[in-house]
């Protein structure tokens, strides 16, 4: 399985790519479909699905237009569908916990509210896709409609459960970075650390 990310649109959203033996799945496809569309086509992939780690704008802005093209549903936790402005007949809408089979594809779906009522964390093999939930050293905001701090410290615990070798891609560059471990995460993440202590876990 190979990972690939993709630097879209102009707040360093990172859409990805993930693929295996001809075939894949595109997580947060935002701003660029034609860019996006040309680059399966010449890596000569199959697209299954598109999912999405939440309903916020600079994450789903245009990708209407590929699932409706192409033909595959877009997976959408239910409770952002309203933020996501898409309409559901392009969606597959689903609530809480889910595993789904993509063809080579086990996708585990983890719910994380907090930055938006319906995140997600989407887990493939070793690598978590974390939307605005995690970020390298950082997490996302929790002012924002439908955001809940409470929510989002609980979400943070249940990630930093996780084996500590879990490679996280989150759904913006920050400081230059979308990459990190779960392990370097519960070491330096001020929120994850924060989350932790008041558990009394650190
Ligand atoms: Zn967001």
């Amino acid at each position: 399985m190979q990972v690939e990310v993709i630097n879209l649109g102009p707040m360093e959203n990172c859409t990805y790519l993930v693929h295996q033996d001809g075939q894949a799945v595109l997580i947060d496809p935002a701003w660029d479909m034609n860019f996006l569309e040309h680059t399966l086509q010449k890596k000569n992939l199959k697209l299954l699905a598109v999912l999405f780690t939440h309903g916020h704008f600079d994450h789903v802005k245009f990708a209407q237009t590929l699932l409706e093209k192409i033909g595959v549903k877009g997976y959408l936790e239910q409770n952002d569908l309203l933020l996501s402005g898409i309409d559901p007949q392009f969606l597959h809408l689903y609530e809480g916990e889910q595993t789904f089979t993509f063809g080579p594809f086990q996708v585990h779906i983890i719910p994380t509210p907090g930055h938006t009522a319906g995140g997600v964390c989407i887990q493939l093999e070793n690598c978590l896709f974390t939307g605005d939930t995690l970020f390298p050293g950082a997490c996302g905001r929790v002012d924002l409609p439908t955001s809940n701090p409470r929510q989002m410290r609980q979400s943070l615990l249940k990630l930093a459960q996780l084996p500590q070798d879990t490679q996280i891609f989150a759904g913006h560059s920050y400081n230059g970075k979308c990459s990190s471990t779960i392990g370097y995460e519960r070491e330096h993440n001020p929120f994850m650390r924060n989350a932790l202590r008041d558990q009394e876990l650190l």
